[in-house]
């Protein structure tokens, strides 16, 4: 994969990295699409990551296919499919990580510990390997957009990191790989995340600004469905993601809801006055 990066680079090629766990979806290919778009040699990488999983949570039964990623991957018109084993990944002896620090421990991290530890590592390795001149992230993981563009800051990397929408199913659930793990009646539940963050979005309309009643809001709509548990919901700035007490300035509305066993995460950007672009705000 260097040589090939390296080579690609000597050709004056503009090389664009998907970072993916594959079970690939529309929202993943809406990335490589995007990234098809604005490179001349688009990489996609599927490598579900050990280390960004609790040891209480989902890898060994995380969905596998790779025959049907390398098929979606290449009817959208990726150059090369970077599947890794682990053990190259991770050899013995493995020690080093990267830790960005503060934001890594709220939202996400703080159910999660060590989970953006493995993300951020991960994606240092991967930019590594693939020297991206652009990498695509989605907007659903708001946080990990977040904590990789801080990494990139901070250690002067030179990929630009490409921010892009949440697709989402025609009744607002956002994609995911784990969508695959809900029963019927769960995914009917699963619109309450959706239902709630558009709530939150018409209360800050109606002209409600104090952040405890727009969580409020959310977090009755989704006690309100008997299978749905809330994790967090909260409303955070939209450029530090540090939690409001008013929503004067752009912000994200952010859940996490356990349904059963599955956990599922999404947000909605919302804003006091209507005009400013999301791309625009996510900047750092
Ligand atoms: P994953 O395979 O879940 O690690 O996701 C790989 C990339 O796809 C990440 O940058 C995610 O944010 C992005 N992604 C996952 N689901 C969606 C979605 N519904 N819309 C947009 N991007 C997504």
């Amino acid at each position: 994969m260097k040589e090939y990066a390296r080579g690609a680079r000597g050709e004056g090629r503009v090389i664009g990295l998907v970072p993916t766990m594959g079970a690939l979806h529309e929202g993943h290919t809406a990335l490589v699409a995007r990234a098809r778009q604005e490179c001349s040699r688009v990489i996609a990488s599927v490598f579900v990551n050990p280390k960004q999983f609790g040891p209480k949570e989902d890898y060994k039964k995380y969905p596998r296919d790779l025959p049907q990623d390398a098929e979606k991957l290449a009817l959208v018109g990726v150059d090369v499919l970077f599947a890794p084993e682990t053990a190259d990944v991770y050899p013995d002896g493995f020690r080093t990580y990267v830790h960005v620090e503060g934001i890594s421990e709220r939202l996400e991290g703080r159910s999660r510990p060590g989970h953006f530890r493995g993300v951020a590592t991960v994606v240092l390795k991967l930019f590594e390997i693939v020297q991206p001149h652009f990498a695509y992230f989605g907007r659903k993981d708001a946080q990990q957009v977040r904590i990789i563009s801080e990494m990139a800051r901070d250690l002067n990397l030179d990929a630009g990191i490409v921010v892009c929408p949440i697709v989402r199913e025609a009744d607002g659930l956002a994609l995911s790989s784990r969508n695959a793990y809900l029963s019927d009646q769960e995914r009917k539940a699963a619109r309450v995340l959706y239902r709630a963050l558009l709530a939150a979005r018409n209360e800050l309309a109606a002209g409600v600004r104090d952040a405890m009643q727009l969580q409020g809001v959310m977090r009755r709509i989704i006690e309100a469905e008997s299978l749905a548990v809330v994790d967090y919901a909260e409303i955070v700035s939209a450029d530090t993601l540090e939690p409001v007490v008013r929503v004067a300035r752009p912000c994200f509305a952010v859940l996490a809801v356990f349904l059963g066993k599955v956990r599922l995460i999404d947000n909605l950007f919302i804003e006091p006055a209507p005009g400013e672009s999301e791309e625009f705000v996510f900047q750092l």
